[in-house]
């Protein structure tokens, strides 16, 4: 048996956990079944954000006749752009194990507890008071055994193809949609439903969806019904809400119908740790599970799923292993953003949770034509939707859909961050005519609804 002072199982955010233990003379064990680094930067945001760059410049070249510019497209190395993004994502295990010092024993294979403080990996048993779990998610599997998910595009190994049917409505299939269709790959992209990004506020996602059918070939309403894959092809039959069928054939065939949890390969069976009904582990305000000692951070505790939330998690744990920090990491707010073309950022509620929770609140919504900035893009859509509580000035959610809206978002996280009153943003000075500007009117706007309700109440 090993004995540590703390032992990680997953290197994904968590490997900065293990830096920090390292650091303060710990001796920490860090467990990876797969590559140092995990989701984000090898098979997740980050590589997925650099394939957009590629689909942004290609969209620009091909949409630039609305400013009256007749471009065409040459050539796309799609070839180029793999290599390129396969060569970021093979630096990344490496350049993470050189980040730990002499006192991370690194181990490369599945952590699995065989009682509440005793992991086995690769036959070795290891202990310690303090096991973090930080074993994140993977996507559901793919319906056929030839299809993708895209942990299989990162790296893609192999001939690029021609065509490709993506299966899904959340921020991943609509990403790698947007992304393969820019740059000249025939794409579809099935969508059981009329619904594309569900979670967005129905305003937001219902521009999206408009504007986004104009760039990606989207059946809605539509599922396979059966797969036949021969001569290296998917032939696809499809068939819609009404039971009609038509068939469909593309080379490569992927599913990005969601995530699941990890935690089937943690033998929980064998402690006291409890999940939840979807498997994703259950944990107090200090992220300890129901196991004393055991701790769980991101994903792998299924409440945000995104980077940040992650990244913050496993930095406050640190506060309270290392540093006897007693305050609970409490979010104010859990932005997110959907890297598409049109991009969509948003931050608290939507206008259908206000009403479902019977949340007093006014809402907004403004273009941003005040912009002349916003107003050079030659885009209408662009919008900014404000939901605020009416009686504090509380911004409770907003939503932003137009060019760079995740970098927008951050002056109203800032002032979520403060003090989160929205007459801020009405009165604060903006350069003129930056994009930003652009939120001064919807500010103004939800701002007079908030005087409207006092008025009328
Ligand atoms: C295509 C894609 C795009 C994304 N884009 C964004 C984005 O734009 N913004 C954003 O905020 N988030 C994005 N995400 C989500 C983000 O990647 C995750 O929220 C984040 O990586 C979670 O970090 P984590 O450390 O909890 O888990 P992970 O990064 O998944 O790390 C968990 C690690 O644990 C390992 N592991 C699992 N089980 C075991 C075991 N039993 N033993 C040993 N090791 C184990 C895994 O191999 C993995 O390396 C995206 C995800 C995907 C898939």
């Amino acid at each position: 048996m090993k004995n540590f002072d703390l032992i990680i199982i997953g290197g994904g955010r968590a490997s900065n956990l293990a830096i920090k233990a390292s650091k303060m003379g710990k001796k920490v064990a860090i467990i990876e079944k797969s590559k140092f680094g995990g989701t984000c930067p090898n098979r997740g945001c980050v590589p997925s954000k650099l394939l957009i760059g590629y689909a942004h410049v290609a969209r620009t070249i091909k949409e630039s006749s609305r400013h009256f510019i007749n471009s065409s497209i040459n050539n796309i190395d799609i070839n180029k752009i793999f290599e390129e993004t396969n060569s970021f994502i093979s630096k990344i295990d490496p350049r993470y194990k050189s980040r730990f010092n002499e006192n991370v024993e690194v181990f490369e294979g599945t952590g699995k507890f065989k009682s509440d403080n005793i992991i086995v990996v690769n036959e070795e048993e290891l202990t310690a008071p303090k096991i973090v779990i930080a074993t994140g998610t993977r996507p559901i599997e793919a319906e056929h055994k030839n299809a993708w998910t895209s942990d299989d595009i990162f790296p893609l190994e192999g001939e690029i193809p021609k065509s490709i049917t993506i299966v899904g409505s959340g921020f991943i299939a609509c990403e790698l949609a947007n992304f393969f269709s820019a740059i000249g790959i025939q794409t579809k992209l099935l969508v059981r439903s009329q619904r594309i990004l569900s979670n967005e506020d129905k305003d937001i996602s219902s521009i999206f969806k408009e504007e986004f059918s104009k760039n990606v070939d989207i059946l809605f309403d539509t599922s396979i019904e059966n797969i036949d894959y021969s001569d290296s092809k998917f032939n696809l039959e499809l068939t819609n809400k009404n039971g009609e069928t038509s068939k469909h054939t593309s080379q490569a065939l992927l599913y990005a119908t969601g995530r699941q949890a990890n935690t089937d390969t943690l033998g929980l069976e064998n402690t006291s740790i409890l999940c939840d009904e979807r498997n994703y582990i259950k944990r107090d305000e200090y992220f300890q599970t129901s196991t004393q000692g055991v701790y769980v951070v991101g994903d792998a505790a299924g409440e945000h799923m995104l980077q940040h939330a992650a990244a913050y998690e496993v930095n406050h744990l640190g506060k309270i292993l290392l540093e006897e920090e007693t305050e609970a990491l409490k979010f104010k707010y859990m932005p997110h953003a959907v890297f598409t073309d049109p991009e969509v950022a948003s931050v608290g509620i939507t206008e259908q949770k206000a009403i479902e929770e019977n949340i007093e609140y006014v809402t907004s919504i403004t273009d941003w034509l005040a912009s002349a900035k916003a107003m050079s893009t030659r885009l209408n859509y662009p919008r900014t939707k404000f939901i605020i509580n009416p009686n504090t000035y509380e911004i409770l959610g907003c939503h932003l859909i137009g060019p760079d809206a995740s970098t927008m978002m951050h002056q109203i996280l800032a002032v979520m961050h403060l003090d989160n009153d929205i007459r801020h943003l009405k009165e604060m000075l903006y350069i003129h005519p930056a994009l930003s500007e652009a939120i001064l009117p919807a500010a103004v706007e939800a701002v007079k609804k908030v005087e409207d309700f006092h008025e009328h109440n």
